[in-house]
């Protein structure tokens, strides 16, 4: 080491003395003096090690204590910032797994509100006064509104298959498609979460086509289920055979082997008057008699992340013997939100309105002209002059790895500059408080009307009235 960097490092002030800096001891009145010293101790650290690795060029002490009072401010800020924050989905996906999935209706949050801040009867039987399950919640009204014999609420999807699989399987084959032996994403998959369950894959079919001989031939002593993941997150086209769930049901029955389907999404409406097709019905899927199926809780059905199990009654009853329930069961939270949610689906037309998601996919070509309008002339008003509006043609995405080569016609609002990159405008919107997510295309920042919120347009007119200062 260089005396220059022994020396540097001698100059950096001690915490004490940066702490009675004016700005600093200001900070103490607003935030917890733990924070402030945290962020004291952060930013010398940072010095430091940017002293050591020569990347550090200070040209007086005056410049250099200034400096450090602004990291310091900056860092402060940091530090006091919630890491989970909202966010402003411009990106058209509407269900957006890094953007946190489906929007709560406001039943839901309403029944958070009221479980999350009293006591509740989660394990409690009011009627005779004793212990009861947590499980009994939303059992009555998933069965009402599917008709299915039984319901099981676990943490996530993932979690339904491994219990299920676990349950059913463990030690024994499970029959599966070679066209099916998917990847979801996050690490999910099949033939991965298979061996985790402690069942056996049993492959049989080629990528692009498989029949029912195929599983019948593979039918053992050693089989315990078929399992029929649905195509949710891929397509494959060309030529290709799959066995449909009705048959395979047969099949099944006929060699007393239970079938189980991963349904993915979970859709309870009827989406194909939107325009988009080929996404099955939970309610179909259970009167086609498959043994237990399996879906997501904040997919297309627009409630809280929840793995919904439902199946024939001594399936669920096993299914909750199983010591693994306990290690994935959901909060008081997840059951109050999703009890919320899935009531509303006795109304379908109440439902498309009422859950966020479902309103996105419904939201007509007029309603998206109106907002794409009405924003693009708020915001020309507002903005520097040398940035550009207008309104584009462009596709959404339901998203979730649900419905991948099907998108509904949208209208984006694109904002460019001659003076700054789409780049730097992204990041411009991105780093606005609270953050503003889009896409860039062809050098185009581009909003997707879609999915914006009530009150979501105020923010990005005044994060675009700021643009100033990146061009
Ligand atoms: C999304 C999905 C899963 C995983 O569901 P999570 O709720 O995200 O855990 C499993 N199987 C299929 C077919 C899916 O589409």
């Amino acid at each position: 080491m260089g005396s220059d960097n022994k020396e540097m490092l001698r100059s950096l002030p001690a915490v004490d003395e940066l702490l009675r800096q004016e700005a600093i001891s200001e900070a103490v009145e607003t935030y917890p003096r733990t924070l402030v010293v945290r962020a004291v101790r952060n930013v010398l650290d940072q010095n430091r090690q940017a002293i050591l690795n020569g990347k550090a060029a200070f040209d007086s002490q005056e410049f250099e204590q200034a400096n450090l009072v602004k990291e310091i401010l900056a860092e402060i800020q940091h530090l006091a910032s919630f890491t989970l924050r909202r966010v402003i989905n411009g990106t058209g996906i509407i269900v957006h797994t890094n953007l946190g999935r489906s929007l709560l209706c406001q039943d839901a949050l309403d029944r958070l509100q009221l479980i999350g801040s009293g006591y509740s009867n989660l394990e409690y039987d009011l009627e005779v006064g004793r212990r009861g399950s947590r499980y009994v919640h939303a059992e009555a009204i998933l069965c009402e509104i599917t008709g299915a014999e039984g319901a099981l609420v676990v943490n996530n999807n993932a979690a339904a298959v491994v219990l299920v699989l676990n349950t059913l399987a463990q030690g024994k084959e499970v029959v599966v498609s070679r066209g099916q032996l998917v990847e979801i994403g996050g690490s999910f998959r099949i033939p991965d979460i298979m061996s985790r369950s402690g069942a056996r894959l049993r492959e049989v079919g080629c990528t692009n086509r498989t029949h029912l001989s195929d599983y019948e031939g593979a039918i053992g002593p050693e089989t315990a289920l078929l399992l029929d993941v649905h195509a949710s997150n891929y397509q494959i086209v060309g030529f290709t055979a799959e066995v449909g769930l009705e048959e395979l049901v047969e099949l099944g029955r006929k060699h007393e082997v239970p079938v189980m389907q991963d349904l993915g999404s979970g859709c309870l409406v009827d989406v194909t008057p939107f325009g988009l097709q080929g996404e099955p019905l939970v309610q179909d899927t259970v009167r086609s008699g498959a043994d237990v199926i399996t879906f997501s809780g904040d997919k297309l059905l627009g409630g809280t992340q929840a793995g919904i199990i439902l199946g024939r009654r001594e399936f669920i009853a096993e299914l909750r013997r199983n010591p693994l329930t306990r290690a994935l069961r959901v909060d008081k939270l997840t059951l109050a939100a999703l009890e919320a949610t899935l009531r509303l689906y006795r109304d379908e037309d109440a439902a498309i309105q009422a859950i966020p998601t479902l309103k996105m996919i419904a939201t007509d070509q007029k309603t998206l002209i109106d907002r794409a309008q009405v924003l693009v002339k708020a915001l020309r008003a507002n903005i520097p002059e040398s940035i550009e509006v207008t309104i584009m043609d462009g596709s959404s995405m339901v998203g979730g790895g649900a419905l991948p080569t099907q998108t509904l016609p949208t209208k984006l609002v694109a904002i460019s500059s001659k003076e700054a990159s789409a780049a730097r405008l992204e990041a411009h919107f991105r780093g606005y408080v609270p953050p503003i997510i889009g896409r860039v295309e062809q050098e185009l920042f581009l909003l997707d009307v879609r999915t914006l919120q009530p009150g979501d347009e105020e923010v990005i007119i005044a994060a675009a009235a700021k643009l100033e200062s990146v061009i």
